[in-house]
């Protein structure tokens, strides 16, 4: 009987095994993850969960009972040391596991401060894991001091958690603006605008020199001089792709797990899906760091390791949560020129339209569902729609999906 390892028990890794056994895959699977739980979402980490709304329980992608009755064999707080490709083994330390078919789901790393900063200080987290954020969820009590170190989603949305708890939030960026790396200046300025009007102190442009404290943190110097009193510290300083293991059994590697579009390794055994799996996308190697890609990339991968032969087509979509506002993207904004806005007269909802020339590159959307979605639709039929109309308030944007 065949035998298909995944290794890492994230999104990606559960979705490809649930993929691979609704698609009819009878062989024997094992998946393996270093976290001591079954495989959660992470998205609530820094939203739901970590206000404290959220269950445990409602993080688990599926009960512990699915895989015992998938027959599928869950691994958890187990670590592979090492692959050997050419024996087709992985091995975790003296225990040695054959498979027919490897898939590396190993996700990322939250990127953290260096200890020669004071990274390693008592009180300064990240947030990437379940563990990371039972282990801060004390330090979110009203009148605490907290400094945000980051503006991108994870900053942010742990911004508006801690503001809603009550704590006092200092969020520093180094580039120009917050969400830099992923959204136009308007975008920027909407959130800004946001947490600013919710008491969040934010500095852009402007890094973290070093946080002090003997073993907790106590303060923290920034790059602009000023020192400031801190009671702790979140680091959302982005993420780096878990390639180790990858690398070490030489794989290919470029910007992450070097994949082709059907989600195959420079292995012709080994398949990769997820935030750890670089592939050809508009000119460059690039991740997708989004459950979107991590659900559909691997769903396409265990497809193709039972011999499918299917191509994996990004459809790309993000979420956040922020205060009572919802951000919903659609589509991928990588080398847009033009933006233009659309606003509800009566309503606050409000979208930002990304263009390249005359073509929609994707759309982010606050508290504007319906935009959203005609967006979306628009965009994964490939059609563009005059920038004019979308500007004018008056288009019935219903119809431009018709046009
Ligand atoms: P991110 O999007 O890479 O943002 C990190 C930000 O921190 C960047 O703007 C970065 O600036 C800045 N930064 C880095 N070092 C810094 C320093 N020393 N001082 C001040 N600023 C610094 O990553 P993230 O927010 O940590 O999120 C991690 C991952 O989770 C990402 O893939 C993100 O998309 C994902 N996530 C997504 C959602 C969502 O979709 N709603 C929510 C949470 C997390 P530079 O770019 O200049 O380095």
């Amino acid at each position: 009987m065949a035998h298909f390892v995944i290794i890492g028990a994230g999104q990606a890794g559960a979705s490809l095994v649930a993929k691979l056994r609704s698609s009819g895959f009878e062989g024997q699977i094992t998946l393996i993850g270093e976290e001591p739980v079954p495989p959660y979402q992470r998205p609530p980490l820094s939203k739901a969960y970590l206000l404290g709304d959220m269950a445990l329980e409602r993080l688990f992608l599926r009960p512990e009972s699915y895989y015992a009755e998938q027959d599928i064999t869950l691994r958890m707080g187990a670590r592979v040391t090492s692959i050997d490709a050419a024996k087709r083994e992985v091995h975790m330390g003296d225990e040695v596991i054959p498979y027919d078919q490897l898939a590396l789901t190993t996700g990322s790393s939250a990127r953290t401060l260096p200890a020669a900063i004071g990274g390693a200080l008592d009180g300064v987290y990240t947030v990437r894991t379940l563990a990371d954020v039972d282990a801060m969820a004390g330090e979110f009590t009203a009148g605490k001091r907290a400094l945000i170190v980051g503006g991108g989603y994870i900053g942010l949305e742990a911004a508006a958690v801690a503001r809603k708890l009550g704590v006092e939030v200092t969020l520093v960026e180094m580039a120009e603006r917050i969400l830099q790396r992923v959204s136009a200046p308007q975008t920027s300025d909407y959130f800004r605008a946001l947490h600013q009007s919710h008491g969040v102190h934010i500095i852009e442009g402007v890094g973290l020199d070093r946080l002090t404290g003997d073993a907790r943190v106590t303060g923290a110097q920034l790059g602009d001089g000023t020192h400031i009193d801190v009671d702790f510290v979140i680091a959302g300083i982005g993420i780096a792709p878990n390639v180790a293991l990858a690398e070490a059994a030489g794989l290919a590697i470029d910007n992450g797990i070097a994949v082709n579009v059907q989600g195959r390794t420079s292995d012709p055994h080994i398949w990769s899906a997820g935030d750890c799996a670089a592939f050809a996308l508009r000119g460059a190697t690039r991740r997708l760091e989004s459950v979107q890609n991590a659900i559909d990339q691997a769903e396409v991968a265990a497809q193709n390791m039972m011999g499918a032969g299917a191509d994996y087509a990004p459809k790309p979509w993000f979420w956040s949560d922020q205060y009572d506002v919802k951000l919903q993207i659609a589509g991928l904004n990588i080398g847009f020129d033009t933006i233009v806005e659309r606003r509800d007269p009566t309503g606050d909802a409000v979208s930002f339209w990304y263009y390249e020339g005359d073509t929609l590159l994707a759309v982010d959307a606050m508290n504007d569902p319906r935009n959203y979605m005609i967006g979306k639709r628009l965009i994964e039929a490939g059609k563009s729609p005059a920038r004019s109309a979308v500007a004018d308030p008056a288009t019935d944007m219903k119809a431009l999906l018709k046009a």
